[in-house]
């Protein structure tokens, strides 16, 4: 049973003193929550605020993306054993605007996953079509090529470690989601790929969460379809009550 997993990207919002704030109105809110995990990932800045903040809590941290080299000459980037230090134990890797503002890759995405992987982290690994791939019917073959030059390589014991978020590009703070039907679709299909490489038991215990314009209105929508096992959510996230409300769904 794939216990459901609630994942907040900040993106580039929220001061230190806007993330305490945040998560002294959001803890009370979901103190109860024990059906589902919950992970919040701010700016790296925030992430020593948000630990401090989330210690006696079960919510846990996690940063947007790393870099895959340990340490070195590299002005701006952060490294996985520097976001495990600062205690995040979980990191995004692949987000689509990291695709398309950042020239992120397929590639890169398999070499920050090793290295998450490498460090303690657990990665979420974000996939998904563009509008002009879904409406070109290229949907299958674009996700077909995500997993396997992304994850494909990976060994079985680090396949275990991943969850994958499956993020319509056309949905993303657009406020259209996909409809629970065509996103567990899509899920469907990524859990043929990875019982297809890493084998059947695998399939099952893999969770794919759903990432795009997930708001408190749609949640209970999304999770009543066994393929959803929760949800990357950006601009929802930013607000305590409503990302309360879809923990709570
Ligand atoms: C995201 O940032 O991963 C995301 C899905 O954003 P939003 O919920 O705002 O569409």
């Amino acid at each position: 049973m794939r216990k459901p997993l609630m994942a907040g990207n900040w993106k580039m919002y929220k001061t230190a003193g806007e993330t305490k704030s945040f998560f002294e109105k959001f803890l009370p809110l979901v103190a109860v929550a024990t059906h589902a995990d919950v992970v919040i990932c701010p700016p790296f800045v925030n992430i020593p605020a948000a630990v401090e903040a989330t210690e006696t809590s079960r919510v846990e941290i996690g940063a947007q993306n790393l870099y895959w080299k340990n340490e070195g000459a590299y002005t701006g980037e952060v490294s996985g054993p520097m976001i495990f230090a600062a205690g995040a134990r979980w990191v995004i890797i692949g987000h689509s605007e990291r695709r398309q503002y950042f020239q992120e890759t397929d590639a890169t995405v398999f070499q920050r996953t090793q290295a998450a992987l490498a460090c303690g982290l657990n990665p979420i690994v974000c996939v998904g079509e563009t509008l002009a791939e879904r409406e070109a019917g290229a949907t299958e073959q674009v996700l077909k090529t995500q997993f396997e030059v992304g994850l494909g390589s990976l060994a079985p014991e680090q396949f275990a470690k991943i969850t994958i978020a499956y993020e319509p590009v056309w949905a993303i703070g657009t406020g259209k989601t996909a409809t629970p039907e065509t996103a567990a679709e899509a899920h469907r299909f990524l859990r043929g790929l990875i019982s297809a490489k890493f084998g059947h038991p695998q399939a099952v215990q893999t969770r794919i969460l759903y990432g795009g314009s997930v708001k408190p209105e749609n949640i209970k929508g999304l999770m009543a379809q066994p393929e959803i096992d929760g949800a990357l959510v950006g601009g929802a996230s930013l607000d305590a009550d409503s990302f309360s409300a879809i923990v709570n769904f």
